[in-house]
């Protein structure tokens, strides 16, 4: 019997979720293993006053890790894709242990930061040291890298928004053992019918207000 997810935000009010309209998963709630929910609480409490910490992504069922990476390749290639997206096809990806987590940082007035500034696109330079972005993005960068380290996750080596615990990565970092397995029931944890129908329909609008406009810098 699997462990039940919860959402990240739970131990912490300075944790936030990202907007469904920019979400990857919108069938399900963004959720983790409750103790990472717990270490989330504890790195957002380390972060300097005024910055709040973004959950942008954690647990993602198989059905939907596959659906990115087929995704990703079309979009940027196999070669750019491999470095974004855990191959569904090989070994267990951090997300569909629900103990790997992607973050961001908001401002004090819950803006999110841009982390690759002056970049658009958050993967445009996405090795946690850059030369090309401005010197305020690279240091909140560390400020985040630090945080989570010290809350117990492990970093990621060429996404820097990338977190986690109990899995393969996280044990490979701290020489143990990995703790956790793939959960592959994700629909415990859907929305009602209805309300998956309402997000699809609402964040299609916004995408394609997005692309006219211009509107999000991100994602
Ligand atoms: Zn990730």
């Amino acid at each position: 019997m699997c462990e039940k997810l919860i959402n990240p935000d739970y131990y912490s009010n300075k944790i936030k979720l990202l907007s469904i309209l920019k979400r990857i998963e919108i069938n399900i709630p963004i959720l983790v293993r409750p103790k990472v929910a717990k270490m989330l609480a504890n790195a957002a409490n380390l972060l300097p006053e005024g910055v709040n910490l973004q959950i942008d992504g954690g647990y993602r069922s198989p059905k939907v890790q596959e659906y990115l990476w087929q995704n990703r390749i079309k979009q940027l290639g196999e070669k750019k894709a491999k470095q974004l997206v855990g191959n569904p096809y090989i070994g267990t990806p951090g997300h569909t242990t629900g103990g790997a987590v992607d973050v961001s940082l908001l401002d004090l007035h819950n803006k999110e930061i841009n982390l690759s500034a002056p970049f658009k696109k958050y993967y445009e330079e996405q090795e946690l040291y850059s030369k090309k972005i401005t010197k305020q993005a690279q240091e909140l960068r560390l400020v985040l890298d630090d945080v989570m380290i010290k809350s117990g996750f492990a970093p990621c080596d060429n996404e820097y928004w990338h977190f986690s615990y109990g899995d393969i990565k996280w044990a490979k970092y701290y020489n143990k053992k990995r703790i956790y397995n793939q959960i592959s029931n994700p629909k415990l944890y859907y929305y009602p019918l209805i309300q998956r129908y309402f997000y699809k329909t609402y964040r299609r609008i916004y995408k394609l207000l997005n692309k006219i406009f211009n509107l999000k810098t991100n994602y």
